[in-house]
Order: structure tokens, then sequence, then C-alpha cells
């Protein structure tokens, strides 16, 4: 399960200005597509659209052959997994943040979950801001550690459909190599969307496609690519 496809897709936030002019594209139930292109592309939108926050102006988006527009919320909130680039964490603890969305998970797939984003040692903290409440100083979390706590909530959540929005840009290369590596693991088997700057982090894609002024510029495997430059 879990098959995405775009089918001739049009969207606009603004009508004198469209971001997709004709998108087209498929990803079979657990293989990765990337999505690279230059920033303001529309990269991101064709996340936004997937998970419904927009909806296409022509065209269809469907998973498994099914128009998202006829699917629902509940059924695509749990079908997909996000990992954005600004990760918004709620007012509560850091393993609460993690369990949304799986709120019935075991303590012990928390910890596993935790222990593959790397985020064990503060699981139990809260974020900064939320400290006056309980007379506790507030974690300070970095940009990275707020990607990380939204990794740790899709390695839990393991959804069929993985999103990862440029998932890796906040982290240092250390990080972002045993991330990559943890992404790497739960990508395994699941249909995953990689939105990325840069060629060189989406290597292993099963196809890369390179949007270019609303259109495919250019698709095809990393190999394919590099050797046409
Ligand atoms: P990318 O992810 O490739 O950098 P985005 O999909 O985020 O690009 O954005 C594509 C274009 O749409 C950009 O020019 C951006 O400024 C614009 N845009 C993004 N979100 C909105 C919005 N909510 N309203 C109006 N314009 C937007
Ligand atoms: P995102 O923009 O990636 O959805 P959030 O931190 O808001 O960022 O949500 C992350 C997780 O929360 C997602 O995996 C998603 O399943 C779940 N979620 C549930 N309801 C919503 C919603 N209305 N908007 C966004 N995410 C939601």
């Amino acid at each position: 399960a879990g098959a995405v496809e775009f089918r001739d897709v049009h969207f606009a936030y603004d009508p004198a200005r469209p971001i997709l002019k004709g998108v087209s594209f498929k990803v079979p139930a657990g293989k990765t597509i990337a999505i690279v292109g230059p920033s303001g592309a529309g990269k991101s939108t064709i996340s936004r659209l997937l998970y419904r926050f927009y909806d296409p102006q022509g065209g269809q988006v469907l998973i498994d052959g099914q128009d998202v527009r006829d699917v629902t919320q509940k059924s695509l909130r749990h079908a997909i997994g996000m990992v954005p680039q600004d990760t918004v964490l709620f007012n509560d603890t850091i393993a609460y943040n993690i369990r949304y969305g799986r709120v019935d998970a075991s303590e012990e797939e928390l910890e596993t979950a935790a222990d593959l984003a790397q985020i064990s040692g503060f699981i139990a903290r809260l974020p900064d801001g939320f400290d006056t409440m309980v007379g506790e100083r507030g974690l300070k979390l970095s940009g990275g550690e707020k990607q990380r706590v939204a990794i740790a909530r899709t390695i839990l959540k393991a959804p069929p459909v993985l999103v990862l929005d440029e998932a890796t840009s906040a982290l240092d290369s250390h990080t972002e190599r045993e991330i990559q590596s943890a992404l790497d693991k739960v990508s395994q088997g699941r249909t995953t969307l990689v939105i990325a700057h840069r060629l060189s982090t989406v290597v292993n894609a099963d196809e890369i496609i390179v949007l270019q002024d609303g259109l495919i510029a250019e698709r095809g495997t990393h190999a394919v690519l590099i050797a046409q430059g």
C-alpha cells in the first residue's frame, strides 16, 4: 500500500503566478522518489498537495489509485508521515511530541524511535518556552534537534508513505549521516518522497525528478542525471 501519483497537476497560490504547470509522476508502493530543484520551484508545494493542505486547480493527486479528495482527512493523516522543514512542537514533553500520531505505542517502541533519532537523552523534558507552568527550565532545541523529534515521531508512526522535506537540512554533517541511516531504515519498504536541494543527498532514490519553472525538466536515476551533467 502507499502508491502515490500526481497526474497533470496544476497549482498556483496566486492565479497570476502558477507554481506547478502540469506535473506528473508515479511512485510505486515502497519506492523512493526524490524531488530536486531550485528554491521556490514548488517542491514543498508537492508535499502540501499530497497532505491536502491545498488542493490542485487542475489534475489529480492519488494514493493507491484514489483521489486524495475522496480520502478522509483521518486516513490521509494515518497514511502519510511528514518530516517538515520546520517542526512546531506541542506544549508538552518531547515524549508526548513523539507519541503524537501513535498514542498507543509502548514505552519500548518510544525508546527505540528516540534512540534511532538520537534524542533519547531528553525525551522527558519540555521544549523551551513551555517551562513556566511547571517551574522547570525548558530545553532550547536547535532546528536539528526539533527535526530529530519529527523524525522520531515518524519512525514511531511508521506510515505507508513518508515525506521527508529536506529532512536533514538543519543537521550538522556528522549527525546528518547518522540520521540519514536511521531514515534509510524507516523508509525501507515504504513509499518515500524526499524533497532535496542537492542531487548528492538522494543518490539511492529509485527515481529523481528535477522541477524547474513549474514543470519536470529532467527525470531519471542519480547515475543517469549525473552522466547528463
Ligand atoms: P520549494 O520547496 O521548491 O523551495 P515551495 O513549494 O515552498 O518551493 O514554494 C514555491 C513558490 O510558492 C515559492 O515562490 C514560494 O514563495 C511560493 N509560496 C509558497 N507558499 C506560499 C503561500 N502559502 N502563499 C503564496 N506563495 C507561496
Ligand atoms: P506536519 O506539517 O509535518 O504535519 P506537524 O508537526 O503538525 O507537522 O505534524 C506532524 C504529524 O502530525 C504528522 O505526521 C501528521 O500525521 C500529524 N497530524 C495530524 N493532524 C495534523 C494536521 N492537521 N496537520 C498537520 N499534521 C497533522
